[in-house]
């Protein structure tokens, strides 16, 4: 078939093997060109690591940094959906296929688990495989982006919202598809709101893939555990960081407190980090951000200080996760956002926001590019790639499901 990008609103339904086997190249070649990666101080390399969210966005760039910057076996977990003979796979299932034959082609050990990472047996299967073929690990990361959660004891299934705290909150916002900025106005969460989202984006769950693994006795001495958040500024604050959504990543951070006093029997840490905002299948369903995302690009790209997911990570493992002098804030997350939040940009920023309009949409912001990053995550518009061809929706690929 002839594979062209089918866009509904914020989703694109389908994707392109090849496009999404060429962005996963582009990727492994930036972390390549960027070597050697040299642990500073008393920091290790990472060997074995385990990528909870590892198919696409933050967790896939994760993945090829651990893999060809350390030459780390990597375990990774993901929810995406196969190909049939007719309709495409998601975008992480060619992702994954074709960041596993590179892996293998190198050399590397990387094996994947398609299934629900909240579910028991997951955990259970996906810990059985490492005890099986890797052994300890020393880098756990959790990179989870999901609108619901199904609770593995009680089986009751939670939702979370992208909603405001305490009042409603109008915004001007984009709407990708017809190029129209307009207001939206979203209702303040409830309290069951805020708590399911906290449900599923907080941090429960990764409480209990660290204490499975504790259990399981394969976390190596001085293993490290990070989770990822977005603080943001002024703008998104309403919307993410104040929000529903903020609660959840504020529960991270108590997660993390805790996790760090357990891992400490083993010399081990575990922190929040905070990455820039970018375009992911994530990040395109929150209101305001498509916007806010267009105008950052302008002005980022404008200094010079344009990033996207594989930037932001080969930065936090060589300025954060394997350094002596890694940067923290005072609540003892790693940051990597500070491109993003300095001063200048985020005024630059403010100052762009009350002019946009949809007729300035192109010279305010740099729209074009936010629209080329969201197609490339789904494989469309990627150099080299022959988009009038015949292009089977089937790859290889040995992931295995869980039962
Ligand atoms: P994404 O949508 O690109 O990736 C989400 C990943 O989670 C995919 O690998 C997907 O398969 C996996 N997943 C979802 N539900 C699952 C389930 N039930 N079981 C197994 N795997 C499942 O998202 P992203 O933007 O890369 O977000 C990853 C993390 O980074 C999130 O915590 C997000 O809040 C954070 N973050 C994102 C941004 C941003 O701007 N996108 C900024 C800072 C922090």
């Amino acid at each position: 078939m002839v594979i062209s990008p089918k866009v509904r609103g914020f989703i694109c339904t389908n994707a392109h093997p090849q496009g999404c086997a060429a962005n996963v190249n582009q990727q492994i070649e930036f972390i390549q060109s960027k070597a050697p990666y040299t642990p500073a101080g008393k920091a290790a390399a990472p060997k074995n690591v385990l990528v909870i969210g590892a198919s696409t966005g933050y967790g896939l760039a994760t993945r090829i940094t651990a893999a060809f910057g350390y030459g780390a076996a990597t375990m990774g977990v993901f929810f995406e959906k196969p190909p049939t003979e007719r309709k495409t796979a998601s975008a992480g299932y060619y992702n994954s296929a074709a960041f596993e034959a590179a892996a293998h082609q190198a050399g590397l050990y990387a094996k994947s688990f398609n299934g629900d990472a909240f579910s028991t047996a997951c955990k259970t299967q996906v810990i059985e495989q490492i005890n099986a073929d890797m052994g300890k690990i020393d880098l756990v990361v959790y990179s989870l982006a999901s609108p619901r959660r199904q609770d593995p004891v009680t089986g009751e299934v939670y939702s979370s919202t992208l909603k405001p705290i305490g009042s409603s909150y109008t915004a001007k916002n984009l709407h990708t598809d017809s190029q129209v900025v307009s207001e939206i106005t979203v209702e303040p969460a409830t309290e069951e709101e805020i708590l399911t989202t906290v449900k599923v984006m907080g941090g429960e769950d990764w409480q209990l893939w660290m204490d499975a693994l504790n259990e399981a006795d394969l976390l190596s001495e001085g293993v490290q555990t990070v989770a990822y958040t977005y603080l943001g500024e002024k703008i998104t604050w309403p919307i993410y960081g104040h929000a529903t959504i903020g609660k959840a990543k504020e529960d991270l951070d108590r997660a993390a407190d805790e996790l760090r006093t357990q891992l400490s029997a083993v010399g081990g840490s575990a922190r929040v980090s905070v990455l820039k905002a970018v375009v992911t299948q994530a990040s395109s369903a929150i209101p305001v951000m498509p916007l806010y995302l267009a105008i950052l690009f302008k002005v980022m790209q404008e200094e010079g200080t344009h990033e996207g997911c594989i930037e932001q990570l080969q930065r936090l493992f060589t300025e954060c996760l394997y350094t002596d002098t890694p940067r923290l804030d005072d609540d003892h997350r790693f940051r990597v956002d500070e491109l993003e939040l300095d001063p200048t940009i985020q005024a630059k920023v403010e100052a762009i926001w009350p002019q946009v309009t949809t007729e300035n949409l192109h010279d305010l912001s740099d729209f074009a590019r936010y629209q080329t990053e969201f197609l490339r995550l789904f494989g469309f518009g990627v150099e080299g790639v022959d988009y009038a061809a015949e292009t089977a929706p089937q790859v290889d690929a040995s992931f295995s499901s869980v039962e």
